[in-house]
């Protein structure tokens, strides 16, 4: 068996039944992914839109294809005939792009609004009050073909722990209080490699792993 394999299925066994792994398959070869497929894995996830097009059209077609990174607006029809949920929208004029080219698809695209919690700069995402201000909008009422089922967020890159909780807690506590009045929010995507233990212990439901599954990432 190989070491993909081998991950995939003790990520099964570890992480609770109620959490999504979505495999971080980002600048992996497509023979890496057949291994996580075969091994049972059907959800993968991927940051550039045109590395998830050529994936998607040789991969098997019963995968759900989730879009983690930062999306440009000229690019979402590309990806909107197949995409299954889209991690990081972080602007009202991407989630009416978002349901412009959904609608022209005959189909409701699943959205995660991002959240910024990290201390980083380079983080994307919205601050709480400026998502407060799209979750009241009515324009995102009359949005029928976008769905936001929930939150993403990346806790800053560092040892230190208890401030990687602190910022998973801002954003459940968020989540929390946004659930009273949108029950379609049921998703909080938080954790990866690193932080995905604290992310489980402060209510994430979707954790996306990468390099501890496929290996260290070589970026050119
Ligand atoms: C790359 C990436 C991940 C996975 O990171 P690992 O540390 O390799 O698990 C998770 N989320 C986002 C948004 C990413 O870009």
């Amino acid at each position: 068996m190989s070491h993909i394999s081998e991950k995939i299925l003790l990520y099964r066994d570890i992480l609770p039944k109620d959490v999504t792994l979505v495999a971080v398959s980002k600048t992996k070869p497509v023979t890496d992914l057949l291994e996580a497929y075969d091994a049972g894995q059907r959800i993968f996830g991927e940051n550039k839109i045109q590395e998830m097009i050529s994936k998607y059209e040789v991969m098997p077609k019963d995968i759900e294809w989730h879009m983690i990174g930062h999306v440009q607006r000229n690019k979402v029809k590309y990806m909107a005939p197949f995409v299954s949920l889209i991690h990081a929208v972080d602007s009202l004029k991407l989630l009416k792009e978002i349901d412009k080219q959904a609608a022209k698809n005959n189909r409701s695209i699943s959205c995660l609004i991002q959240i910024k919690i990290a201390e980083e700069d380079s983080k994307f995402g919205l601050s709480i009050d400026d998502a407060t201000a799209l979750f009241t909008s009515e324009i995102v009422q009359e949005l029928n073909h976008v769905k936001i089922v929930g939150l993403m967020g990346m806790a800053t890159f560092t040892d230190n722990e208890t401030q990687i909780i602190s910022e998973f807690i801002k954003l459940k506590k968020y989540y929390l209080s946004l659930q009273k009045d949108h029950p379609n929010i049921q998703e909080l995507s938080i954790g990866m490699s690193g932080d995905y233990k604290l992310a489980i212990a402060q209510g994430s439901t979707m954790v996306r792993i990468g390099s501890s599954i496929f290996g260290a990432r070589n970026y050119k």
